[in-house]
Formats: C-alpha cells, sequence, structure tokens
C-alpha cells in the first residue's frame, strides 16, 4: 500500500486521481491539511509547473511531524491546448480570464469557459480541435533533501486526449472547460459523458497508466 499527498486542492482532480490510482493507493491531499503553499506555478511548461508543485510539498512533508504519512508527493500540472489559438490556453489554463483583468490567481471556471467561447467565435467547425494535456510529477518525500535533490528524483508521466471545442457547454459533471470539450470519436462534451466515460479516455487517465505501468 503505497501512500501518495496529491498536491492540489481540487477536489475534482483528486476525485479522478483517487478512482483512476485504484484501492492499492491511499490518497491523501491539499484537502486533508490545514497548511496553505500555493507556489507559483512560473513554468513555461506543463512538466516544469508540475515539478515547482510537487517539490514544494515533497520538501514541506520532509520536515512536517505530521506529514500524513505520505511517502510520494504527486502533483498534476495541466490544461487545453486549441490548436486555432497557438496551443492557448495551455499553461494559463487556470487563470486564462484573469489574463485580461491581470486579477492575481484562478479565475472561476465559468469566467474562463466565456472567454474560450468568445475569442473561438468565429471560428469554424474543422478548425476547432483541441487537446487535454496532463503531466504528473512523482516525488519522494525525503527528510533533510534540498530542492535541488527532490528535483533530482522526481519522474515524469504524461497523457493527452484528443478533441474538439463545440460552441455551447453542454453538461454538468466534470470541472474547467469539460463542458465544451467533445473528445475525438464523441458527439457530447466530457461534462455530459460523466465520469466513467471520462476516466476512459482522458489526459490524466493515460499519464496515470503510465504511472502505474512504470512505477516499480
Ligand atoms: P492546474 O490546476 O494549474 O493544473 O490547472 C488546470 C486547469 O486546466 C484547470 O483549472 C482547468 O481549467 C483545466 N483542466 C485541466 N484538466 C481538466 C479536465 O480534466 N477537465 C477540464 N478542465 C481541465
Amino acid at each position: 500500500m503505497r501512500t501518495v499527498f496529491v498536491a492540489t486542492g481540487n477536489a475534482h482532480k483528486i476525485g479522478e486521481i483517487r478512482s483512476l490510482l485504484g484501492p492499492e493507493y491511499v490518497i491523501v491531499s491539499q484537502r486533508d491539511t490545514s497548511s496553505v503553499l500555493n507556489p507559483e506555478e512560473t513554468g513555461a511548461t506543463f512538466a516544469e509547473n508540475a515539478r515547482i508543485k510537487a517539490v514544494t510539498w515533497a520538501a514541506f512533508l520532509g520536515i512536517e511531524v505530521c506529514n500524513l504519512g505520505a511517502s510520494w508527493v504527486l502533483a498534476d500540472d495541466s490544461g487545453l491546448e486549441v490548436d486555432a489559438l497557438g496551443g492557448a490556453p495551455g499553461v494559463h489554463s487556470a487563470r486564462y480570464a484573469a489574463l485580461d483583468t491581470g486579477r492575481p490567481g484562478n479565475s472561476p471556471d465559468a469566467e474562463n469557459l466565456a472567454k474560450l467561447l468568445r475569442v473561438m467565435e468565429s471560428i469554424p467547425e474543422d478548425r476547432r480541435l483541441a487537446r487535454f494535456r496532463c503531466v504528473l510529477a512523482l516525488t519522494p518525500v525525503q527528510p533533510g533533501a534540498g530542492a535541488d535533490e527532490l528535483a533530482a528524483g522526481t519522474r515524469f508521466f504524461a497523457g493527452s486526449c484528443e478533441g474538439r471545442i463545440a460552441r455551447v457547454p453542454a453538461g454538468g459533471g466534470g470541472f474547467g472547460y469539460d463542458p465544451v470539450f467533445i473528445p475525438q470519436g464523441f458527439a457530447s462534451s466530457f461534462a455530459e459523458l460523466g465520469d466513467g466515460v471520462k476516466n476512459q479516455l482522458s489526459h490524466r487517465a493515460q499519464a496515470l497508466e503510465h504511472l502505474k505501468r512504470e512505477w516499480v
């Protein structure tokens, strides 16, 4: 049994990771601690941002007496890339709307969605291709290890899911851009298809498959 600290407060991400990893893993997360670290995600790639989150939390749990019993930290950095927008919102997916207002921190999902649909209003059906990407960073909790050592010991697992962007949001499931993301081979959004289908196809599911196969 491995106890893994998932470095996010996003209840949807935690739920998906818990259900995709299955009962052999004990999942604890930011929601189980009152400590708030919120490292700034200054990386230019999903991998860099995932590593920033994983290393920050691993360093903290390494010195914290009550580290929730976790021997590993898993950080998920993910987002949506739209071809017609040159790969945007990309690493800025969580704060896409705030890029215009300069407001610090992430934006509500509804604001990000509204902006995406607005900037894509004139883009025709055949140019609405997009993909979700996810990079997972896995860092061991090693008491006494510095940030450089933790970064060097970090492993990465990536996944992606192709699809297209709908013109109007549909469905009540999932989170983020799920109401407008229609995965390849389907006619409904992730939010309409529900967790069962999403967890078979998603970028996060692919990345976690790699992790389970390669983590010996
Ligand atoms: P992060 O928490 O910094 O990795 O930000 C990820 C952002 O990308 C989220 O806030 C969502 O807007 C978007 N995103 C990532 N994964 C998904 C997904 O599975 N469904 C919908 N949106 C997602």
